[in-house]
């Protein structure tokens, strides 16, 4: 285990603020603090992030929030960089999307945002045990006996619940089992590259309950992450781990054209996602923030987006603030929750979770219609913008002006 500069060799490890929870959201939050000049310690029960399914690919806004807390360059150096996504449905052309989108395996983006820390003994490789919090000072329990005192905790433990659970955090549950996602890497058989930069193939049939696979490029190959509402104990599932290739093409028949033979070249990792928020959070002292908040749903692609809000909002607004005054009452740390951003990046993950279940999979008329509009409007933006390039971009540049 290292300690944070300057305190090492003592029984009780003492910082500004101690971070529970090294993934992307802890370690981001860790090098904007210490960047910023605060005592941080950053504590994770592993060294080294494992090898786990999340987020593997990140652009648009999420891109200009990672340029703004300044880990833009960083992120480059571990990811591939794609530009043009071609989007098609049963077989045809939908519309590309243009804009710089990088794809990246999540324990190296982990690996990068640790790398950000000014002083990597900041990391204290251990398991926080127990917390304890006050208006004033927070102690943490860690497994090897040792001691952290901290002014502010900031939880970022993911989806483990353990340590808030003591605390009296419950998670609801929004909704149960709400989507299953699939990673894999793939390569055609002959070797040759396709014949795409990234490619997003949307399901065919509301009953398969596929939202859409996305095909990426990261720097071990061709990444596939596939994206659906259906139940988790479905066989199809089963036939997916151990025959990805052809069932697959089974369930996108479209794909061949633009996929050829093709073969999975790694381990099919799968992951079923309850919805769920926190309740009885507000305490003194301490604060959550990422997963450990809210839970996301991988379709609709808002995980890394709230999770930067996050960080933003509470690293270098709240947090500085809060520490330039004695105490670390309920009435700073609400300050943070009833954030306007975070409350609408919050809820608009909720809400496109919601939009993507029902645009996949509702068989009504009205999901119906709205769904044929949908892929209809997308289309038909595509060939307007095809035969006059520009001319949708000014109009609506007008219309806004
Ligand atoms: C399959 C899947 C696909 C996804 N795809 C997308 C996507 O395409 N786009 C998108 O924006 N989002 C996506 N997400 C969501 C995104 O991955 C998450 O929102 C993000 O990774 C959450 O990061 P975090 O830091 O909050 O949690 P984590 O990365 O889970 O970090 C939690 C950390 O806490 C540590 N920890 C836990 N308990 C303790 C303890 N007691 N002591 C010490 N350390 C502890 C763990 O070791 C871990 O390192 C996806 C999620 C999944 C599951």
């Amino acid at each position: 285990m290292t300690e944070p500069g300057g305190i090492a060799g003592t029984a009780t490890i003492v910082a500004d603020i101690a971070i529970v929870g090294g993934g992307l959201a802890g370690s981001l939050a860790a090098a904007v603090l210490a960047r910023a000049g605060h005592r941080v310690a950053l504590v994770d029960k592993r060294a080294v992030h494992p090898d786990e399914f999340r987020v593997e690919k990140i652009g648009g806004q999420q891109l200009e929030m990672f340029r703004k807390l300044g880990f833009l360059k960083a992120l480059e150096n571990v990811a591939c960089r794609y530009d043009r996504v071609l989007n098609i449905r049963e077989g045809k052309v939908v519309d590309v999307s243009v804009g710089q989108a990088y794809g990246f395996s999540y324990a190296n983006l982990v690996a990068m945002a640790r790398s950000q820390l000014p002083d990597l003994s900041s990391l204290i490789v251990d398991e926080v045990t127990a917390i304890s919090c006050s208006d004033d000072v927070q102690h943490i329990e860690l497994a090897s006996g040792k001691r952290l005192d901290a002014r502010l905790v900031v939880l970022a433990t993911g989806m483990a619940s353990a340590l808030g659970y003591k605390l009296g955090i419950r998670r609801r549950v929004l909704a149960e089992r709400h989507s299953v996602s699939f990673g894999f890497t793939i390569a055609r058989k002959d070797g040759a590259p396709f014949d795409f930069e990234a490619l997003t193939c949307y399901g065919e049939r509301t009953a398969d309950g596929i939202d859409y696979l996305s095909l990426f490029p990261m720097p071990s190959g061709m990444r596939a992450n596939l994206f659906m509402f259906r139940d988790p104990t479905d066989p199809i599932m089963r036939e997916l781990r151990r025959e990805p290739e052809a069932t697959v093409l089974r369930l996108l028949p479209g794909l061949w054209p633009y996929l050829g033979d093709f073969r999975v070249t790694d381990k099919v990792q799968n992951w079923v996602m309850d919805l769920t928020v926190v309740e009885g959070h507000l305490q003194p002292g301490i604060v959550l923030i990422g997963d450990a908040f809210q839970t996301n749903c991988p379709a609709a692609g808002t995980g890394v987006a709230r999770l930067l809000v996050d960080v933003d909002r509470l690293c270098t607004e709240y947090a500085p603030r809060w520490l330039a005054s004695a105490g670390m009452g309920t009435e700073k740390i609400s300050q943070f929750y009833s954030d306007p951003d975070k409350v609408a990046a919050d809820q608009r993950s909720l809400k496109m979770a919601h939009f993507r279940q029902a645009l996949t999979s509702r068989s009504d008329i009205g999901w119906d219609v709205r769904r044929r509009l949908h892929f209809l409007r997308r289309s038909l933006t595509h060939r307007v913008d095809q035969m006059h390039p520009g001319w949708l971009g000014r109009v609506r540049g007008a219309l806004r002006a």
